[in-house]
């Protein structure tokens, strides 16, 4: 059968990402037969650009294509950079150099409790620079590999709005 809406599917992948006129790729994700991507299509769990690329293929297709920046993680937005006093990083008046580190990712709370992940982009004295850009906003993302299986949802898949693994047991 050919990908369609609600059917799993199983693939194989690599993904580089590459930023701006920069011709220089950066691996960001593997996975091969052992680790397959399982997804159901038409569900939302990928973005859309990836899902619009495998319909049409089926088992055995290989593929290749490119997707700009605005159709994957969005442009960088310099709104999502934030400064922040590094007192927030103390614990009982001691920085925790561990987690300051720049490039780390860090686990924060709003103000509402929700969990936010941030990139320390900066440290600058005693100021902070967070990044709470998705990793990859602003990179154009690069897909090479191909298709493993394809099969139809279960009822119970389409309900649910998710693959339940390649064999349609696991949860
Ligand atoms: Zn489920």
């Amino acid at each position: 059968m050919i990908i369609q809406a609600n059917a799993v599917v199983s693939v194989r992948y690599i993904l580089h990402s590459s930023q701006g006129m920069d011709q220089d790729r950066t691996l960001v994700e593997e996975s091969n037969e052992e680790n397959p991507l399982t997804f159901l299509v038409g569900s939302g769990q990928l973005i859309p650009g990836f899902e619009r690329n495998m319909l049409g293929l089926t088992i055995g297709d290989s593929f290749s294509f490119s997707l700009a920046c605005d159709e994957a993680y969005g442009n960088l937005d310099q709104e999502a950079l934030v400064r922040v006093p590094d007192e927030m990083f103390k614990q009982d008046g001691i920085l925790d150099l561990e987690i300051l580190r720049i490039g780390n990712m860090v686990p924060l709370l709003d103000r509402d409790g929700n969990q936010l992940v941030a990139r320390v982009a900066g440290i600058d004295g005693t100021e902070v620079l967070l990044d709470f850009n998705h990793p990859l906003a602003g990179h154009d993302l690069h897909f090479s590999g191909s298709i493993l299986s394809v099969r139809n949802a279960t009822e119970e898949e389409i309900e649910h709005g998710h693959s339940h693994g390649p064999g349609g047991h696991s949860h």
